[in-house]
């Protein structure tokens, strides 16, 4: 019996004969489509081998899957998303988005040749890292400045430079694992650093740092505990009493801020996020943070502080291993200009979709419900909560809106896969059986798009 429907399995010839699979064919690349019917094909035959069938599919059936694994194919895999999540800085969706700032100048470097490594005034090679440092010195009253690809690279590089052979000292309570296998004591031992724990996981006093110091101490290192929160009976030194005992000592003061605001989020009812400024002032020699994160711009690992330990992260080998391209850089010169410029809460999306005020998020999930209900979708405005993400401000939660949407036909499971799977995904979430999109992360010029496959999804 097997045997009968095995050759009754069209061969891939025929079905590229089918005028349905002919008109694909027109549309996209001849081997996608090709390679679309192999892959339905050998599908099949496996089935009919594990016995899992019957009877053969009609063609048209077989036709229709083909036209599906085609498109899937031919789609880029890497792609825009529409974020329905509410998380601003969402690490799976790209975190930060750029500016329309940004994301042109990294276009036209992308596009034409650019001024990365010339100096257009004398007319010949210039340093690829003069388009930003000034900005980050004048926003952050550092004395120097220095980018590389993420704020993990950025942390390897300082320690690396300033701690090899020696021992740095660090709470315990901020010996934090950022994700990814990104472990503060595992990164100083790839450095050559040793690790000197003080404290408890949550008390450390000046003291507990004054007694470790010794002879082979290169640096005292403070961690910002970005993901998580210690709270209860808790003491940590202030930073301005640390980099007054190190400076004491003759010891530099190395700080990894992690999401590195430059801006105040108290503004926005966030509290706790210290801002890179303010690490400056209180005297920290070196500060690392991330541009994706609150920052708002492209991926990327920023250094600011004391110009004699700047010089010598430039001249050590590892900074040539991690420099940023030029789509990068445009990017971040261009984010760094929303600040200098005074636009970056209204420029800046990651900015802009912090500062948004409930009643804000509340018209605008309106406007997408109206339209949904327009369209007959059975919907509506609830009220919700939205993390920040990207390891920032962990316990604390902005309110906001979502549409709600109940399907008619389909299970709630079926219409969040139905809405991940399209051509431009919709990533929602589900909550008491309802399929939420929550209005932070959505933009205006997404909601055709949305409502089109709702209509599509859940009716
Ligand atoms: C996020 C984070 C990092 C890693 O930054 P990337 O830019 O993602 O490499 C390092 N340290 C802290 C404290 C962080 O929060």
């Amino acid at each position: 019996m097997d045997q009968k429907l095995l050759r009754g399995i069209p061969k891939v010839d025929d079905l590229l004969k089918e005028p349905s699979v002919g008109v694909l064919m027109e549309k996209m690349p001849a081997q996608t489509v090709t390679d679309a019917v192999r892959t339905a094909l050998d599908g099949l035959r496996r089935e009919v081998l594990a016995g899992m069938r019957e009877t053969l599919p009609e063609r048209a059936a077989l036709c229709a899957q083909v036209e599906t694994l085609a498109r899937q194919a031919a789609l880029p895999s890497l792609r825009g998303v529409i974020n329905g999540t509410g998380v601003v800085l969402h690490t799976n969706l790209g975190r930060a988005c750029l500016s329309r700032r940004a994301a042109e100048a990294a276009r036209d470097a992308a596009e034409h040749y650019c001024t990365l490594e010339y100096d257009v005034s004398a007319g010949c090679r210039g340093h690829r890292y003069a388009h930003v440092e000034s900005l980050l010195t004048r926003l952050t009253g550092a004395e120097s400045a220095l980018a590389v690809n993420n704020n993990a690279a950025a942390v390897l590089l300082i320690l690396s430079a300033m701690a090899a052979g020696g021992e740095v000292v660090t709470s315990r309570g901020e010996l934090v694992e950022i994700g990814g296998s990104f472990r503060i004591p595992d990164i100083m031992e790839t450095c050559g650093a040793k690790l000197r724990e003080v404290g408890t996981t949550n008390k450390t006093h000046l003291s507990d740092y004054e007694k470790a110091i010794g002879e082979d101490t290169r640096a005292l290192m403070k961690v910002h505990t970005s993901n998580f929160r210690i709270q209860g009976f808790t003491e940590s030194v202030p930073l301005a009493d640390l980099t007054a005992l190190a400076h004491a000592k003759g010891l530099p003061v190395i700080e990894d801020l992690g999401s590195g605001s430059l801006w105040d989020l108290e503004r926005f009812g966030l509290h706790d996020e210290p801002t890179v400024q303010s690490s400056v002032a209180a005297g920290v020699d070196v500060v690392s943070f991330s541009s994706d994160k609150l920052l708002g711009g492209p991926q990327a690992g920023i250094i600011v502080g004391k110009e004699q330990y700047i010089d010598r992260f430039r001249s050590h080998p590892l900074y040539r291993a991690m420099r940023l391209d030029k789509m990068t850089l445009a990017a971040l010169e261009a984010t760094l200009r929303a600040y200098s410029d005074g636009t970056a809460e209204t420029e800046i999306p990651t900015l802009s979709m912090l500062a948004a005020a409930p009643e804000t998020l509340k018209m605008k999930a309106l406007r997408l419900c109206a339209l949904a209900q327009e369209a007959g979708v059975d919907a509506e405005v609830v009220p919700s909560e939205d993390q920040v993400g990207g390891g920032s401000v962990p316990t604390q939660l902005l309110s906001t809106f979502a549409v709600a949407v109940t399907p008619r036909r389909v299970s709630v499971d079926n219409l969040e896969a139905a809405m991940r799977l399209r051509d431009r995904p919709i990533i929602g979430r589900i909550a008491h059986d309802r399929y939420l999109l929550d209005a932070r992360t959505l933009r205006e010029d997404e909601f055709a798009c949305i409502v089109q496959a709702l209509t599509e999804s859940a009716l």
